[in-house]
């Protein structure tokens, strides 16, 4: 599968005048070539239009040879999602305007990576520009991703970051080939419980991401307590904030998580489906919490994503009754749980309580494995997001 990542360089850029100019220029082309198409009256293929508006672009408007084509291409690209979205009904044909904002540049024919530098085509020519290199993006540019497209983009701040796209095929196990499955519980009464095939366990607490979470609450209880205006702009800003730590922090628990996926060769990651509660009477008080919250989900995304860069494929599980399962036995029952500990009621089979969820998904996963065997499919059915 094929896998892409965007990054984000920040530029140093001492000449904002004539990256200025370059991208008005092609923008101008852009919208040249969107004129065309329109009294074309339907999309061509780029080859086909390119014969057309290829000296005007040169000659009369002035962009390079390279930015032509690109212009061409991203043109073609704009108009066959039109016509798209008017084969569905959504929209009709229209001219497609472009704002001076972005360009498109190739890579290895109009930009060039070097270093801490970038060699960008210009109107004047090749110019080079320093970028800022962090850490984090070392692992895309080490010559393991393949560098696509990308864009020249004017931030609303009116400084120009370069979008940079890196893609890579991934090839992500099979589910019918995998042996060692890991089940992951999010948002109890830690933020992540791993357990795998071979009973190796891992909670992930986030350390002081719990006291904060009961501190906005808190915090937020007051303010709603308040009602007044000062009270809610107040509230709104929190949940903002509130927002990004929470974003943060589970940024960093999907890194821990599939990192130990990774450390414990694990082939697929099982996960609860919380999006569609089967059993309504078995709705948990987790479940209706997680019915609603983001953050849970915004986790379990991540880990998908970053489980998918490894090679990892993940499966969405029914959550109903993990919590009161017994994984021995399978017997259900509410008297399964006693405070700390999980005593099953029928075989005696006991457990750590916050480890039962996390073990219950991993051998659903598994139990899904041999479901799909029997079907003989290999792909997991995707869950469909926009039911989120
Ligand atoms: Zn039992």
């Amino acid at each position: 599968m094929l896998t892409t990542k965007t990054i984000i360089l920040k530029m140093d850029c001492p000449d904002p005048d004539l990256l200025d100019r370059t991208v008005q220029t092609y923008t101008e082309g852009m919208n040249y070539v969107s004129a065309v198409v329109y009294k074309l009256g339907k999309p061509r293929g780029s080859a086909a239009l390119q014969k057309i508006v290829y000296p005007a672009l040169r000659e009369q408007i002035g962009l390079k040879s390279q930015m032509s084509c690109n212009v061409v291409r991203q043109v073609t690209g704009t108009y066959r999602t039109l016509q798209e979205q008017i084969k569905a009904k959504k929209t009709e044909w229209q001219q497609i305007a472009y704002a001076p904002t972005s360009m498109t540049f190739s890579f290895g024919r109009d930009f060039s990576l070097d270093g801490d530098e970038m060699g960008l085509t210009t109107l004047e020519g090749r110019r080079k520009y320093r970028f800022f290199r962090y850490p984090h993006m070392e692992q895309y540019l080490d010559g393991s991703w393949k560098l696509g497209a990308s864009k020249l983009v004017k931030h609303q701040d009116g400084t120009y970051y370069f979008h940079l796209c890196c893609e890579r095929e991934v090839e992500t196990r099979e589910v019918t080939k995998a042996s060692t499955f890991m089940g992951v519980d999010v948002g109890q009464n830690f933020l992540a419980v791993a357990s795998t095939t071979d009973k190796k366990c891992r909670f992930f607490c986030g350390g002081k991401a719990k006291d904060l979470r009961n501190i906005y609450s808190t915090m937020r209880k007051r303010l709603q307590s308040k009602g007044t205006r000062s009270a809610k702009r107040m509230l709104k800003h929190l949940s903002g904030r509130e927002r990004r730590l929470m974003t943060d922090l589970n940024h960093r628990i999907s890194k821990e998580t599939v990192e130990f996926a990774v450390q414990n060769k694990v082939d697929v990651i099982g996960l609860e489906d919380l999006t569609g509660i089967r059993d309504r009477t078995a709705t948990s008080k987790k479940q209706r919490y997680a019915h609603h919250s983001w953050a849970f989900f915004e986790l379990q995304s991540f880990i998908e994503y970053k489980a998918r860069e490894r090679g990892i494929s993940t499966v969405y599980v029914d959550p109903a009754y993990t919590s009161q399962t017994c994984p021995r036995c399978n017997h259900i029952s509410k008297n399964n749980r006693h405070r700390k500990s999980f005593v099953c009621e029928c075989c005696g089979y006991s457990i750590h309580a916050d480890l039962i969820g996390a073990r219950n998904i991993e051998a659903r996963a598994r139990t899904h494995r041999y479901t799909l065997e029997v079907q003989g499919c290999s792909q997991p059915p995707r869950r469909e997001l926009s039911t989120r």
